[in-house]
């Protein structure tokens, strides 16, 4: 039996009627999605309650953890500091829903993962609006093109410009 980080004993609340208590979890971790990194530091953490069940283990609790996302839009880095709540089920046999408990421990790294990746966005974009998108020179106060005709709405226009011509 491989332990690591993830894997609490759980040996107290398997087939017994015993009372719920904590685990705390703090862990370094690379799991992410192409546009959302979880950072190793601060590690995550997860705050959990174990609480016995005829079917097994019920796992509930708070997942923390510091996230860089790219803005979809304009590729800009950012960082948020993401909670969510977890609940999760633990059995000797599991069904599609549940995870498994290994003898006494449960190993909690699927369930957390899973967890942490369906807080992710899809789709990031700067929580406050892009500051580096050109949308309309009326709006944009950092442009310097020389002549402001029908391209403008374009972020691409002024590359254009740069291009020798047949290109
Ligand atoms: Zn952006």
């Amino acid at each position: 039996m491989t332990s690591s980080l993830f894997t609490i004993n759980v040996a107290d609340l398997v087939g017994r009627d015993a009372p719920a208590r904590e685990a705390h979890i703090e862990v370094p971790v690379d799991w992410g999605v192409e546009l959302s990194k979880i950072q190793r530091d601060p590690p995550l953490t997860a705050d959990l309650t174990l609480s016995h069940l005829p079917s097994g283990i019920l796992v509930r609790g708070m997942l923390r953890f510091r996230v860089e996302h790219t803005c979809r839009r304009c590729l800009t880095h950012y960082r948020e500091e993401a909670s969510h709540h977890v609940t999760g089920l633990f059995e000797v046999d599991p069904d599609e829903e549940a995870y498994p408990i290994d003898g006494v421990e449960i190993d909690l790294e699927p369930f957390l993962r899973d967890e942490a990746l369906l807080a992710l966005p899809l789709l990031p974009e700067c929580p406050d609006g892009c500051a580096t998108v050109v949308t309309t020179p009326e709006t944009d106060l950092n442009t310097d093109l020389p002549d402001q005709a029908s391209e403008v709405d374009s972020p691409f226009a002024a590359l254009r410009d740069l291009l020798p011509p047949g290109e």
